[in-house]
C-alpha cells in the first residue's frame, strides 16, 4: 500500500466539523478516487521542477538541456511505456493527448462510418452525459436521427444493472445494423463493469466496430486492449490516475488499423517526430495512435500524469491493485449491508425506488459480484426523491468521509487500492449509521 505517496486533504481542509483532531492535520477518508484522485506526491515534485526548469532554461527546456533528460518535445515518450503497461497495449497504440471527450470525437470520426445497413451505435443507457451529448452530435453530423441511429440498452425491468447475457444477445440480434459498439468499461452511476473480452469478441463477430469509453476503468482493473482485440478506447486521467483535475488524457487505436487509419485532422505533433522541427510543408503522420496528437501538450500535465504513473509502476500495476481493491471493496460492501438501514437490490424492484411509502433506507445498486465492479459501490437512498441522500452527504462531509454524490439520489464510495485501508471502510460505514440514525432521530 502506497498511502504515504499521496496527500490528503486534512479533517480541518475541509470543515470536519464533527471529528477531535486535537489540533492535529489528520487525513479525511476519502472515497471519492473515482471523481478525483488524491494527488501524489511525486505528481508535485514533478510539476515543481518542470516549473523550475521553465523559469530557468525557458525555451531552452524543450530540448535535450533540460537537467532532468524530460526534454519537452519528447515528454511523452516517458509516459507512453506506463500508459501501454497499464491497458496492455503496445507504446504505439497508445498516445497521451487532449482530454476524454475530444478523443471521443476524434475516434467516432475514424471509426464511425455509418451506412444505408450498418448505422447504429450501441451504447448503455444513462451513459456519461458528455458521451451521450457525443453518440448524438456524431449521428447528426452523419445526417441520422439519434433517435434511430443511438440504440442504448436498459437493465430489465425490475433490475439495476445490465446483464452481460442482454448485451451478448442484442448484439447478436441487431449486429447486422450496428456500426459501432460503445460501452464504457465501467459505468459511472452504477460502478457495472461490462466485461470488455467478450462483449468485443461478439462484437467483431458480427462485423461490428467496437470501441470503449475508460473513464472508471482504467487504472481500477487490469485491461488487456491490444490482446482483446479492441479497436479504440479513450479515458481520462483525473479520476484513478490521479493525474489532477482536467489532466491529459488517452488514446488506444489497435495496431491491426496501421495500415488503413489516417488522421483525418492532422496537426503537428501527429507529424514523425524525426522531421517535425524541420517544419516541412506537408503532413507525414506517426503510424499508429501517436498520429493523431495534434498540438504539443501541456508539460505540467503531462508531469503530474507521470508522477502518478511512476506510484503506479512501484505498486506493480494492476494484478496486485486489483486483489487489494476486491478486499477492500468487499470489506466496505459486507460492513454497509450489515446496516439497520440497509435493503438488498434483490428485495426491490427498480420501480418502486420512488414509492414513499419506502422506509428511509438505502440499497447499493452495484453488482455483487466482484467479477462485474471495479472499486465504486452506489449507494442509492430511499425512497428516491425524499432527499435523504443529500441529508447523509452532508453528515458524512462533517465526520470527513468524503465520496461524491450523483443525482438521482445515489452516492458513490470507492476504496482506492493505492492509498485506502480498512479503517477508511470502517470509519464510512460508521458514520453512515450515524447518519441515519440522526436524521431519523433515533
Ligand atoms: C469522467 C467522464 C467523462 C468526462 O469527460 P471529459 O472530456 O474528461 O470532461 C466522460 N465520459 C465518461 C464515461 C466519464 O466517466
Amino acid at each position: 500500500m502506497l498511502r504515504s505517496r499521496f496527500q490528503f486533504p486534512t479533517y480541518s481542509d475541509v470543515d470536519a466539523s464533527r471529528v477531535q483532531t486535537d489540533g492535529r492535520a489528520k487525513p479525511c477518508v476519502y472515497l471519492a478516487g473515482n471523481s478525483l484522485g488524491l494527488m501524489p506526491s511525486r505528481s508535485k515534485e514533478l510539476i515543481q521542477e518542470e516549473i523550475a526548469v521553465w523559469s530557468t532554461r525557458a525555451v531552452l527546456g524543450h530540448f535535450s538541456s533540460h537537467p532532468h533528460g524530460r526534454g519537452w518535445v519528447r515528454f511523452p515518450n516517458h509516459i507512453e511505456p506506463l500508459l501501454a503497461e497499464l491497458v496492455g497495449a503496445n507504446e504505439k497504440e497508445v498516445a497521451c493527448m487532449s482530454t476524454l471527450t475530444t478523443n471521443l470525437h476524434l475516434m467516432m470520426d475514424s471509426f464511425y462510418k455509418p451506412t444505408s445497413e450498418r448505422y447504429k451505435i450501441l451504447c448503455e443507457a444513462k451513459a456519461f452525459p458528455s458521451d451521450q451529448y457525443a453518440f448524438a452530435s456524431q449521428a447528426v453530423a452523419h445526417g441520422l436521427d439519434p433517435a434511430q441511429a443511438v440504440l442504448e440498452m436498459k437493465p430489465r425491468k425490475g433490475e439495476f444493472y445490465l446483464r452481460e447475457e442482454d448485451i451478448l444477445d442484442t448484439i447478436e440480434r441487431e449486429g447486422s445494423t450496428i456500426a459501432i459498439v460503445l460501452f464504457s468499461g465501467v459505468q459511472y452511476y452504477t460502478g457495472q463493469y461490462f466485461p470488455i473480452e467478450p462483449i468485443t469478441r461478439k462484437a467483431k463477430e458480427k462485423g461490428c466496430i467496437c470501441g470503449w469509453d475508460l473513464a472508471h476503468a482504467v487504472g481500477n482493473l487490469p485491461l488487456s486492449l491490444h490482446g482483446w482485440d479492441v479497436d479504440f478506447a479513450v479515458w481520462c486521467t483525473y479520476k484513478y490516475l490521479n493525474s489532477g483535475p482536467g489532466g491529459i488524457a488517452g488514446l488506444y487505436v489497435h495496431d491491426k488499423w496501421n495500415e488503413v487509419l489516417r488522421p483525418k485532422f492532422a496537426g503537428w505533433w501527429g507529424h514523425d517526430p524525426s522531421t517535425r522541427f524541420q517544419m516541412p510543408p506537408t503532413f507525414s503522420p506517426i503510424i499508429g495512435a501517436q498520429g493523431f496528437q495534434q498540438s504539443n501538450p501541456s508539460v505540467l500535465a503531462c508531469a503530474s500524469l507521470l508522477g502518478s504513473l511512476q506510484v503506479f509502476k512501484e505498486a506493480g500495476m494492476m494484478v496486485p491493485l486489483r486483489e487489494r481493491s476486491i478486499v477492500l471493496t468487499g470489506l466496505l460492501e459486507k460492513l454497509l449491508s450489515e446496516s439497520k438501514y440497509f435493503v438488498a437490490s434483490g428485495d426491490l424492484a427498480q420501480e418502486d425506488v420512488a414509492n414513499p411509502n419506502l422506509n428511509p433506507s438505502f440499497t447499493i445498486i452495484t453488482p455483487r459480484d466482484p467479477k462485474s465492479r471495479g472499486a465504486q459501490l452506489s449507494l442509492l437512498f430511499l425512497p428516491v426523491g425524499s432527499g435523504l441522500m443529500m441529508k447523509v452527504f452532508n453528515v458524512l462531509t462533517s465526520f470527513g468521509v468524503i465520496g461524491d454524490e450523483r443525482d438521482p439520489d445515489v452516492i458513490r464510495l470507492a476504496p482506492t487500492p493505492l492509498y485506502n485501508d480498512e479503517e477508511d471502510c470502517k470509519q464510512a460505514a460508521r458514520s453512515l449509521e450515524i447518519a441515519f440514525q440522526e436524521i431519523l432521530g433515533q
